[in-house]
């Protein structure tokens, strides 16, 4: 294993492996920690020509930059969908390219995973990661597809898995995580209340904690996208890179992924990243434009329900991800989801979630405020599928119409309907 050890994001404490389970000591949650790697070592051992001949088309393929021991990893054989986490196809989008003015847009279809959403890839890592420590129960607070992502990497572990989603959860991701046999607590409150009572649930049981950064496997994880858009793209990274944000944790995922690839050498800098947010959850982008480093907490209030984050944990480095690749925060309100959610099915064939279609409105609004270039090639990070949330999807498009079965009125209903 090449990772040695912790960082904290806020204090900058290092810490062993051994040392901490979660966050820094002396910060709490607000110092979550970032893994290191010894580069010089993976750098000696691996190198793009080998990871290009590994036969995994999964997040396995990078397993020496994963902090998980050989043994965990030989878990991933034989149990069900964890073998089939990431490598999620890339496509070119060209009508979008076209209509925007851009030398290239690129889609990287992350409802693809095996529960549908991005947050498959920390969940499988954090499930291995309490293999490792021994626990058998693991739990999570989730907006809803961190959950599901959990509980069908659980199952496949026959690991047991403890929920807490807001009661308000859309139905299909609730549905999920009962037919993976999770048990499930609809919380009588937002997600950022969830998250506090997991926190104090694991405590009291405990069990193995997945929360989002709280957790700092689960960046570790999520980082694995990155490694493919650049092995995807032919070894190199687009310009830009738009993708939603609630935690923050996707964002700094895609950052460090992107920082490991510097780092070996394989790529010169990362994308400039653009976090999108939703008008009425944008603690971060509000942060952002008054240049602050903390953040003020606000009820969430949006249809993108996996952005509905009120108290971003992963605060501190999604700032800094934004800051360092010489980004920004975005928001866009629920009408331009809506809209952008039909443009990019339309367009490029991708049925998003409200959350994720929040990326592909970034990058709309982005063009139409002038903040782009014509000659960038950009990627948009879709991270879950849009039958997750059928009834924002039947917002966005309104109702289908009926018509008789009878041949001779279907025909003259027809004359009239389709002109
Ligand atoms: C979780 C999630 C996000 C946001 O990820 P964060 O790490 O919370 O910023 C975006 N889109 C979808 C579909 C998600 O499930
Ligand atoms: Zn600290």
């Amino acid at each position: 294993m090449f990772a040695i050890g912790f960082r904290c994001g806020r204090c900058g404490a290092t810490y062993d492996l051994d040392e901490v389970r979660y966050v820094c000591p002396r910060d709490g949650p607000e110092g979550t920690l970032d893994v290191l790697y010894d580069y010089e070592r993976l750098r000696a051992t691996t190198s793009p020509a080998r990871l290009e001949e590994h036969p995994s088309r999964s997040i396995w393929r990078y397993a020496p930059l994963l902090p998980l021991r050989p043994e965990t990893l030989r878990r991933v054989e034989g149990a069900g969908v964890l073998q089939a986490v990431g490598w999620t196809p890339l496509y070119r989008a060209e009508r979008t390219a076209r209509r925007l003015g851009l030398r290239a847009v690129y889609i990287k279809d992350d409802g693809r995973n095996p529960t549908a959403s991005f947050k498959d890839r920390a969940s499988a890592v954090v499930a291995l990661k309490a293999i490792e420590e021994g626990v058998s129960t693991i739990t999570t607070a989730s907006s809803g597809n961190a959950a599901a992502a959990l509980a069908g990497m659980a199952a496949a572990l026959d690991l047991r898995a403890i929920i807490f989603v807001p009661h308000t959860a859309p139905e299909a991701k609730v549905a999920q995580l009962l037919i993976y046999g999770a048990r499930v607590f609809l919380v009588e409150g937002a997600y950022d209340e969830a998250f506090d009572l997991t926190l104090a649930a694991a405590e009291a049981f405990g069990w193995y904690c997945r929360n989002t950064a709280y957790n700092p496997f689960t960046r570790e994880g999520k980082k694995t996208a990155a490694y493919e858009i650049w092995e995807q793209m032919g070894g190199r990274v687009p310009d830009r890179l738009f993708v939603s944000v609630g935690d923050g944790n996707i964002l700094t995922g895609l950052w460090k992924g992107f920082r490991d690839l510097t780092a070996l050498g394989w790529i010169e800098r990362p994308p400039i990243l653009m976090g999108v947010q939703a008008e009425g959850a944008a603690v971060l982008a509000r942060a952002w434009v008054e240049g602050r480093e903390d953040i003020h907490p606000e009820p969430p209030r949006t249809i993108a329900d996996s952005i509905a984050v009120g108290q971003p944990r992963d605060a501190r480095f999604a700032l800094r991800a934004v800051r360092e690749t010489g980004g920004a925060f975005l928001t866009v309100a629920d009408e331009e989801i809506l809209a952008a959610m039909r443009t990019l099915a339309q367009e490029a064939g991708v049925f998003a979630e409200p959350a994720a279609a929040a990326a592909f409105a970034g990058l709309e609004k982005a063009v139409r405020e002038g903040l782009m270039r014509e000659e960038e090639t950009v990627l948009v990070m879709i991270t879950g599928n849009g039958l997750k949330d059928i009834p924002s999807a039947m917002r966005a498009v309104g109702h289908a119409a009926r018509i008789s079965a009878e041949i001779p009125t279907a025909l003259r209903q027809l004359r009239e309907a389709i002109r």
